[in-house]
């Protein structure tokens, strides 16, 4: 059970300092989560934390590789017209 920071992030550092599990760290290219640490915050907060501060949409993925703030989710910009 771990979520997964793939190569969209910009390494704005603003996830790390919110993880309890201090399971995220400052890697190359970007920052990474280590999955024997995260618990996707569960039991602790509702929502994962990292996701829940992350700016970039779909740079978070949970365990089935689905993005937690898919495209859209953030901006409100319709996935049709980012595509255009
Ligand atoms: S889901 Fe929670 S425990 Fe996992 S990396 Fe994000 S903040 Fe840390
Ligand atoms: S908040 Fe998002 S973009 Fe910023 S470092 Fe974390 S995963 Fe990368």
């Amino acid at each position: 059970m771990a979520l997964e920071i793939i190569e969209s992030c910009v390494n704005c550092y603003a996830c790390e300092p919110l993880c309890q599990s201090k399971a995220i760290y400052e890697a190359k290219p970007h920052f990474l989560i280590d999955a024997s640490k995260c618990t996707e915050c569960a039991g602790d907060f509702a929502d994962p934390q990292c996701a829940s501060i992350c700016p970039i949409e779909g740079a978070i993925l949970d365990e089935s590789g689905v993005a937690i703030n898919p495209p859209g989710s953030l901006t409100g910009i319709p996935v049709q017209k980012l595509a255009a």
